[in-house]
C-alpha cells in the first residue's frame, strides 16, 4: 500500500529521519515503535502527505504522492489519520469533530447521520456522549472519537498515532481489544504507533522498531526476539518484560 523509498527528512539541524526503505502491505497492520522522539510521528505524517520529504519519495498504492493541494486532498479521503493526542478540536462538540470532513465535502445529511450511526455502533460509542464536548469527555471517549472521526470517510487507510497513549490500564485494555477486533472487521491498512511492545505484537502482523530516525528492524515480535539484528533490540526488548 505505501512503499518509502530513500525516505528522509530534516528540521533545522536536526535529522529526524535519516534516509529509509519501508514497504507497509495492504490490508495489514504495522505497528511503529520506538523511544521518544526516533521520528514515529514524523514517519506517520509523510505518509498522508502532510508533511513531504526532503530526499526520496512516498508511493501510496504505486503512485507517487502527488503535490498538488486538491491531488493531496483526494488522497487524505483515502487515508484516515488520528494524530498524537486525538487533535480534536475543542470548540466542536463529538458529533461535529467526528462528521466536520463529510460536511466539507457536502455530504447529505442522511448519508452523514448513517454513516455516524455506523461507526458508533463499530466503536461502541454513546450518542449522548457524541453531542458533549472534548474537554467534557473521557480520556478514553476522545480517543474513540478520534477513532471515528478518522474512519468517516472509510478510508482504505487508518493512521493512528499512539490511539492509546496517556489511559488508565482498564480502559487502555478494553481500547486494545476493539481496536484489535475493528482491524479484523474492516481489514484496512493500518500504521499505528505506540511506546508498548505488546501492545505492539497484540495489535501489529509486523512491527517496525525505530531508533534515531532510522528503522532498526522489522518483523513480528517473534522475528525481533530471536534473530534480533543488533543489541539494541536486545536492549529494547528487555526493557519492556
Ligand atoms: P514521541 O514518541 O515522543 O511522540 P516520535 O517518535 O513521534 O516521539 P517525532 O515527533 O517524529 O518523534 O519527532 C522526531 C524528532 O523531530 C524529535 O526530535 C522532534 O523534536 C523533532 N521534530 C518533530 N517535528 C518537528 C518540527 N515540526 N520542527 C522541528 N523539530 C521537529
Ligand atoms: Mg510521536
Amino acid at each position: 500500500m505505501f512503499i518509502l523509498e530513500g525516505v528522509s527528512k530534516r528540521f533545522g539541524g536536526l535529522q529526524a529521519l535519516h534516509p529509509l526503505t519501508l514497504t507497509l502491505a495492504k490490508g495489514t497492520t504495522t505497528v511503529l515503535i520506538g523511544p521518544s522522539g526516533c521520528g514515529k510521528s514524523t514517519l506517520l505524517r509523510l505518509l498522508n502527505g502532510l508533511s513531504r520529504p526532503d530526499t526520496g519519495r512516498v508511493l501510496f498504492d504505486g503512485q507517487p504522492l502527488p503535490t498538488g493541494e486538491d491531488a493531496l486532498l483526494a488522497v487524505r479521503q483515502r487515508v484516515g489519520y488520528a494524530l498524537q493526542g486525538g487533535g480534536l478540536f475543542p470548540h466542536l462538540t463529538g458529533a461535529q469533530n467526528v462528521t466536520l470532513m463529510a460536511r466539507h465535502l457536502r455530504w447529505p445529511e442522511a448519508r452523514i447521520r448513517e454513516r455516524q450511526g455506523v461507526l458508533m455502533d463499530l466503536t461502541r460509542f454513546p450518542a449522548d456522549a457524541l453531542e458533549r464536548f472534548p474537554g467534557q469527555l473521557s480520556g478514553g471517549q476522545r480517543q474513540r472519537v478520534a477513532l471515528m472521526r478518522a474512519l468517516m470517510l472509510d478510508p482504505d487507510v487508518l493512521l493512528l498515532d499512539e490511539p492509546l497513549g496517556a489511559l488508565d490500564p482498564l480502559v487502555r485494555h478494553d481500547l486494545q481489544a476493539d481496536l484489535r477486533g475493528i482491524f479484523e472487521r474492516l481489514k484496512k491498512t493500518v500504521v499505528l504507533v505506540t511506546h508498548d511492545l505488546a501492545e505492539a505484537a497484540w495489535l501489529g502482523d509486523s512491527i517496525v522498531l525505530m531508533r534515531d530516525g532510522q528503522v532498526v528492524q522489522q518483523g513480528t515480535l517473534d522475528d525481533l526476539e530471536s534473530r534480533p539484528v543488533d543489541a539494541f533490540v536486545t536492549r529494547f526488548i528487555q526493557a519492556q518484560r
